[in-house]
């Protein structure tokens, strides 16, 4: 099985502009946890989990941009769910945001994802 069979579309970005009580509601209504941020061209540009909301709190923080984390682990359509798995664990992660070769999101791979095939096949 590859990511490209188990990614969730439509995918759900922010833009940099997105305020940070906007990404909670985002997360909060369509139950999910993480929001990839994208620039004015669809590029990847951050990513938000509900995890740097809370430390938004912690920190006192007011956009986006201080909280979302730049340093992105991402997968592509035609990885393994395999591989993509041992991605998230190596990193502590919960889910990658899914690019093509132009670094466009396409969707999101989460562990939750991940955990609901093994489910449907064990
Ligand atoms: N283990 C928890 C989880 O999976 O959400 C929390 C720890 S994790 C280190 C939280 C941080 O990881 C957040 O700051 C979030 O922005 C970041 N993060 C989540 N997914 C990411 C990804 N695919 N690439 C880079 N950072 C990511």
């Amino acid at each position: 099985k590859l990511v490209k069979d188990i990614l969730s579309r439509p995918v759900v970005v922010g833009s940099l502009n997105t305020s940070i009580t906007q990404a909670s509601r985002v997360l909060i209504e369509n139950n999910i946890n993480h929001l990839p941020i994208v620039d004015e061209n669809g590029k990847l540009s951050g990513i938000i989990t509900s995890w740097d909301i809370a430390k938004a709190m912690a920190q006192d923080k007011h956009s986006i941009s201080e909280i979302m984390t730049t340093y992105i682990v991402s997968a592509t359509p035609d990885e393994t769910i395999d591989m993509a798995a041992r991605k998230m664990s190596r990193n502590n992660i919960s889910g990658l945001p899914v690019v093509d070769s132009n670094n466009k999101v396409l969707g999101v791979v989460s562990a939750e994802d991940i955990s609901k095939l093994i489910g449907r096949n064990g």
